[in-house]
């Protein structure tokens, strides 16, 4: 049993096997379905997948504004985690929310 971590998740990713005819989630080839049969979290968000042929698996953080980094973790006074917030690389203006910086700058 080893447990790895990985920098990069998106090198990673698993294959879920769909039944052609109920489009049930059959196999996946992550750990957790090869190892323990587990109804796994690819699986799931397979079966949930639009009818339309979109599937994001694996959802990302919305990276198109490439000016907006994080999110970061901030602290209190006390140096206790306190909140996540992101920022804006060109102004360095930061917000607790993203979309607050959508006009910052
Ligand atoms: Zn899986
Ligand atoms: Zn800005």
């Amino acid at each position: 049993m080893t447990n790895e971590s990985y920098e990069n998740p998106a090198e990673h990713q698993y294959v879920v096997t769909l039944d052609d005819v109920t489009g049930d989630a059959m196999a996946c080839t992550c750990p957790h379905h090869v190892h323990r049969s587990a109804f796994c979290k690819h699986m799931a968000a397979v079966e949930n997948a639009t009818d339309d042929g979109t599937l994001e698996a694996f959802p990302s953080e919305d990276n198109d504004d490439e000016r907006i980094s994080g999110p970061y973790t901030g602290y209190d006074k006390d140096g206790n985690v306190d909140h996540n917030y992101w920022k804006c690389e060109h102004c360095g203006a930061e917000a607790t929310r993203k979309g607050a910086l959508t006009d910052c700058c």
